[in-house]
């Protein structure tokens, strides 16, 4: 059997509604049936001041996903000591799934945003990346999509409906002390408040 599968690595302190949204256009686009969403371990582009702990940011992404047969999360990046590197993401998912199903093949989609895409000539091993999975640069509507420079056929570029939200207002609107109703699924605002994250 050949499948389709989307990989959505991110920090996700914490995962919300922009995520999920993403991951829904780029599955409905493409056509997958599943997508996996892969929350780092020590990310290596930020500082840890204010991430919450690894298994706080994948049991949110788990209770955020829990209601859609397309999605799941995977503990590959958390579990693997060190910083992510997205190479590192796809090639542990890969040899999980090689080992589960070996008779099917997939074809394997990596979901990041444009911006962050544009600057993969800097990401570990891009050309392991690119032999690996195709591309799919997420941005939202006014956006300009600007080529990041890639071969046609390694990268596509999405729009995903505006939703201007991100974990760092998010973070920023908790400590402030202001709602994040409607911004992340309402478990996840739960957990949130159930474990005093981000005050
Ligand atoms: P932070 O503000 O801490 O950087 P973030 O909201 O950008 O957090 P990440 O965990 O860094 O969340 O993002 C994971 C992936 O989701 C990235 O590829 C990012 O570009 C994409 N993404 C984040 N927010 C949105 C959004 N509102 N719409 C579409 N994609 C998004
Ligand atoms: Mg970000």
């Amino acid at each position: 059997m050949r499948h389709r599968i989307g990989v959505m690595g991110g920090t996700f302190n914490p995962i919300h509604h922009g995520h999920l949204v993403a991951a829904s256009e780029v599955a409905h686009r493409f056509d997958l049936q599943r997508v996996i969403f892969t929350p780092t371990g020590v990310p290596w582009h930020k500082a840890p001041l204010g991430l919450a702990s690894a298994e706080d940011r994948y049991l949110m992404a788990v209770i955020a996903t829990a209601s859609d047969p397309r999605f799941e999360v995977s503990r590959v990046d958390i579990d693997r000591e060190g910083p992510t590197y997205t190479v590192d993401t796809l090639r542990d998912l890969q040899a999980q799934f090689a080992e589960e199903s070996p008779a099917d093949t997939v074809d394997w989609f990596f979901i990041t945003g444009a911006d962050a895409l544009a600057d993969i000539v800097g990401w570990r091993d891009p050309d392991g990346i690119l032999a690996r999975a195709h591309l799919v640069g997420v941005t939202r509507p006014g956006h300009r999509l600007s080529n990041p420079g890639l071969p046609s056929d390694a990268a596509t570029l999405v729009e995903v409906p505006a939703l201007a939200i991100s974990s760092t207002d998010i973070r920023e609107r908790i400590h402030a002390g202001a709602p994040i109703d409607y911004l992340v699924p309402g478990g996840v605002a739960l957990w949130i408040d159930k474990h005093d994250l981000y005050r």
